[in-house]
């Protein structure tokens, strides 16, 4: 089973990351979890093809995981994908996909390109088979067994929010998406090969959000991840969706400033992040950066 990390940001526009997104392979089927900005040219640039991949599994619907799914949607389309993708996602997922092609937000893009002849041959292919995620197993092949897991994250009536885990060939990977820290994401992660989970602050960020109220989302703090990675007895470790924390660009960190004690904001903090971990999981840790890739 091959991992590559498609983005590594949260959800600020960051010159040095890209969105959420993460490439499962095994054997020669890619499978995409999340499609947040930047999603698709990174699977270029890590030799991967967009047109073959026939599964999408999106955790849930905040944008910096869905962004690029309409670019990964119609630009597919035009690189001749001959089969409609599924799509398994929250409630709520067949409203977002059925309000982005024909008829809804790129319609007029569509009904242009699509005055070609050769672009009408695939048309079906933006009409993808959606499958609402419920807790168990969702999805099995030839190659792997996925299993949903709930996140929580922001509040499920308005958006419920899932833990992936990918068996493959006696090899796992678990993926967290954005959560506070779960005894049921701990469970799935038992034993896993990979577990990339959400790490979005630093503890002297989340000290700050706390006292002056910023921030509605869950997530979690590099101790209790370390915690947590322990306990489960994961093979190796990647906190993921770092919160901008270790920028260095201007205008970054003018829009940062809302959400961190900005002095403190620098590269220096990812040293924070490892020590935290380190108090409590001694396993390998990779800090996550877009294209990294893992074979297990
Ligand atoms: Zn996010
Ligand atoms: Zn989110």
């Amino acid at each position: 089973m091959r991992i590559d990390l498609l983005g590594s940001a949260a959800a600020l526009p960051d010159p040095d990351r890209n969105h959420t997104g993460i490439a499962v392979t095994v054997a020669d089927r890619t499978y995409l979890v999340d499609c947040g900005h930047g999603a698709t040219r990174q699977l270029m640039r890590n030799n991967l093809d967009h047109v073959a991949i026939d599964h999408v599994f999106l955790t849930h619907l905040h944008y910096d995981h869905v962004a690029d799914f309409p670019y990964f949607m119609i630009s597919s389309w035009m690189c001749d994908r001959a089969n409609a993708p599924i799509v398994f996602g929250p409630p709520g997922t067949d409203a977002f996909v059925g309000h982005l092609f024909e008829g809804g937000a790129f319609d007029a893009d569509i009904r242009a390109r699509s005055a070609y002849p050769k672009r009408q041959g695939n048309l079906h292919v933006l009409r993808p088979e959606i499958r609402t995620i419920t807790p168990g197993v969702i999805f099995e092949d030839e190659h792997v067994r996925v299993i949903a897991e709930p996140a929580d994250h922001i509040p499920p009536e308005i958006c419920e929010c899932y833990a992936f885990r990918f068996e493959a060939g006696g090899k796992s990977f678990v993926y967290s998406s954005d959560t506070r820290p779960l005894e049921g994401i701990e469970r799935l992660a038992r034993d896993t090969d990979l577990l990339v989970h959400d790490c979005t602050f630093p503890r002297t960020a989340l000290e700050f959000r706390d006292q002056v109220g910023v921030g509605t989302s869950a997530h979690t703090s590099p101790a209790d991840l370390g915690a947590l990675a322990a306990r489960a007895g994961v093979k190796a470790l990647v906190p993921y969706h770092f919160g901008h924390f270790d920028t260095t660009n201007p205008v970054l960190r003018k829009h940062l400033a809302g959400h961190m004690p900005i002095n403190l904001a620098g590269p220096d903090l990812l040293d924070e992040v490892v020590s935290d971990i380190r108090k409590s999981y001694d396993g390998p840790v990779h800090l996550a950066r877009d294209g990294l890739r893992f074979d297990l």
